[in-house]
């Protein structure tokens, strides 16, 4: 990897601010009900403690929308931070001003203080340089541990590195060692699972992957845009009528340049999208009035037979509507396929990743991303602006 981390910077005593995601999901009580993105960040800010740097945290959560809304303030995320680094954690009121400046000029060695939610400054999302500047004002050293951010150039994951030394943390230092293997030059042969809602968020990830991978196996909703594009009827299940000249178009691009691109032969189907809903298995044609919400069995093994030789596996997006019962089989056959698998499996976040952790399939895995935009963009062989802006070793 070229780009700096923590490790290659000497950082005793010295101010350190890193970009950290705490953007967890909140109850109507403020509880945090899922805590791992809090987890995630431990490492790097206990090495900081550790190496007795003074530690500023800064977070978005949630959409503000540049004003203070107390339902999104990291009090919840301080407390609980608190709780797993077994000591305590100061919450300042805002993320700027001269507060802010008194609060860090009182640090000792290894104290922590968390920002309040930079999104309540609209000047985060806009890049703004003198709020980048800001920011910056308060610490010696940048570290940027936010991977699901760096897709997005903001104040407080590219602005701010105009100012600052920039360093990657131990997250989004290990995002950038898999996507790098992975976009440059992976072990193959290389197969992508792509999955999910919508053909037209994967457009470009497909047309990409196109030029590196060996074979491309689509499941989940975006399937049935390409099975309609072949002919095939899909019956009421989820089609986006405007992509299917693209779609077709794909398909043919991938036959001549001989990529493999497999689309589920056989379905899960059903006539409403409910937990208890009751199911058929149908091969090719789905019937008027019934809806494909999962790969069928015979797509699983044949999905399993090109990735049993695989070297290299990345997965996006789930095969079925995995939140209901009777139509999560396919995503979970599949997710323990890839768990037993000896290939580098890399697992693009958002809900793929949330299938992983409900299967508690998370630690055999070799990676799973932080970030399920950011992951997207990477693949897809866009700069992050983020990464980018990290100081080159
Ligand atoms: P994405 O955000 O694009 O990764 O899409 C994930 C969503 O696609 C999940 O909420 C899945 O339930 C949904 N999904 C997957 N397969 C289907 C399907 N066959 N029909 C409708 N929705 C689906």
């Amino acid at each position: 990897m070229n780009k700096k981390t923590i490790t290659d910077i000497d950082i005793k005593g010295k101010r350190v601010i890193v970009r950290v995601d705490f953007n967890v999901p909140l109850d109507e009580k403020l509880n945090i009900t899922d805590d791992s993105r809090i987890r995630g960040a431990l490492s790097t800010i206990q090495y900081l403690i550790k190496n007795g740097a003074k530690v500023i945290l800064m977070s978005h959560l949630g959409r503000p929308e540049g004003k203070v809304k107390d339902e999104m303030r990291l009090t919840p995320v301080a407390k609980r931070l608190g709780e797993l680094l077994g000591k305590e954690v100061k919450k300042a009121d805002d993320c700027v001003g001269d507060d802010i400046a008194k609060a860090v000029s009182a640090m000792e060695p290894s104290d922590v203080l968390l920002l309040e939610n930079l999104r309540f400054h609209k000047e985060e999302t806009m890049n703004d340089p003198g709020f980048a500047r800001q920011l910056a004002s308060y610490a010696e050293i940048f570290v940027n541990d936010a991977f699901g951010t760096c897709h997005r150039a903001h104040a407080s994951t590219e602005g701010i590195t105009k100012y600052l030394p920039s360093v990657a943390g131990f997250l989004v230092s290990k995002e950038i060692e898999y996507f790098e293997k992975a976009t440059r030059n992976p072990d193959k042969p290389y197969v992508a699972i792509l999955g999910g809602a919508k053909v037209s968020d994967k457009i470009e990830v497909i047309t990409s992957l196109m030029e590196k991978v060996d074979a491309i196996l689509i499941g989940g909703a975006m399937a049935y845009t390409f099975l309609k594009s072949e002919g095939i009827d899909i019956g009421n299940s989820k089609l986006e009528p405007d992509k299917i000249g693209l779609a077709k178009e794909i398909l043919s691009k991938a036959r001549s340049k001989n990529v493999r691109i497999l689309l589920p032969n056989d379905h899960v189907i059903s006539d409403k999208i409910d937990a208890g809903a009751s199911t058929e298995i149908v091969e090719h044609n789905i019937p008027e009035g019934k809806i494909g919400l999962d790969i069928g069995p015979k797509t699983v093994k044949k999905f399993e037979e090109i990735l049993k030789d695989a070297k290299t596996i990345i997965w996006n997006g789930p095969v079925g509507f995995f939140e209901l019962k009777p139509f999560s089989k396919g995503t979970e056959e599949l997710a323990r396929f890839l768990a037993d698998s000896n290939a580098t499996t890399i697992i693009g976040g958002g809900d793929t990743a949330a299938a992983i952790y409900e299967l508690n399939l998370n630690t055999r895995m070799s990676h799973i991303s932080t970030g399920g935009g950011a992951s997207l963009e990477y693949l897809e062989g866009k700069i992050l602006p983020g990464i980018a802006a990290l100081n080159d070793k």
